[in-house]
């Protein structure tokens, strides 16, 4: 079975200003997933979640809600304990709206390290989607902390990039094709037909796509439009469930997975 991750990370505009209007655009991309039924995990922060409890708790009708961290800010720049308050503080929110637990995560920017995971799991968190496993060569990626496994994995809690014994999911950020990002801002620019050509010669048993809230937006320094973007992401959803892809959510994954642990 060939399995594809599909998730965004919602958050404000471009992770740094003040502006959310790509959540409040978000349905754009959603009903895409709606109109061809793609089940997707929305990483979310607490800002959003705080801001707009509503908008979320419809999405969650439809897809996992997960936790993008509080505040967004990079856990490279944090201690363990500053840590801990923004998982505390995403996660009594969470409660409060969801009545039950954030089971997925996904560090801003993909800074993660071995404390991080340790944290997360001792937090009740089930799976981690943060470790980028390749690196994306087309431009220094702050993320990328050298070469982990391609396919979901037991992170060693002395090198989150081998496999090893614990209880935390990794499920890495495997958006690539022979070095070729799939992710919101190339899938935005490059040509379908391109990907469509990549796809006839490679399809790895397990993929993510991800891309952010606010993708949609239309910026200057873009070199594509929203159209665009909602096309080509539309023909390659469409490409990879006619390569019988199957759809899954973080947590299930998490589940199909660790059924099969001895
Ligand atoms: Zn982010």
């Amino acid at each position: 079975m060939k399995i594809c991750f599909v998730s965004i990370d919602v958050e404000s505009d471009f992770a740094e200003n003040k502006n959310f209007e790509g959540i409040e655009n978000l349905d754009k991309i959603l009903s895409i997933f709606k109109k061809h039924n793609i089940s997707a995990t929305l990483f979310v922060t607490g800002n959003v979640l705080r801001r707009y409890a509503e908008i979320v708790k419809n999405w969650s009708k439809h897809y996992e809600i997960a936790c993008h961290s509080f505040s967004h800010q990079f856990w490279n720049t944090l201690n363990n304990q500053q840590r801990k308050e923004e998982l505390e503080e995403f996660s009594g929110l969470y409660r409060g709206i969801f009545t039950r637990s954030p089971k997925g995560f996904r560090a801003p920017s993909h800074l993660i390290d071995e404390e991080g995971l340790k944290l997360l799991q001792d937090n009740n968190f089930l799976y981690d989607s943060s470790v980028v496993p390749h690196y994306p060569f087309f431009k220094k990626y702050r993320g990328y902390k050298g070469r982990a496994p391609l396919f979901p994995y037991w992170p060693n809690i002395k090198d989150r990039r081998q496999k090893g014994q614990m209880e935390i999911l990794e499920i890495p950020v495997r958006g690539q094709i022979f070095g070729i990002p799939l992710a919101g801002a190339w899938i935005a620019r490059l040509p379908f037909s391109f990907y469509r050509f990549l796809f006839e010669i490679y399809r790895p048993s397990f993929l993510t796509i991800n891309m952010h809230s606010w993708d949609i937006l239309d910026t200057p320094q873009r070199k594509s439009t929203p159209a665009q973007f909602l096309r080509n992401l539309e023909e390659t959803l469409l490409l990879l469930k006619k390569k019988s892809y199957k759809f899954l959510e973080g947590f299930q994954i998490y589940e199909s997975i660790s059924k099969n642990r001895q």
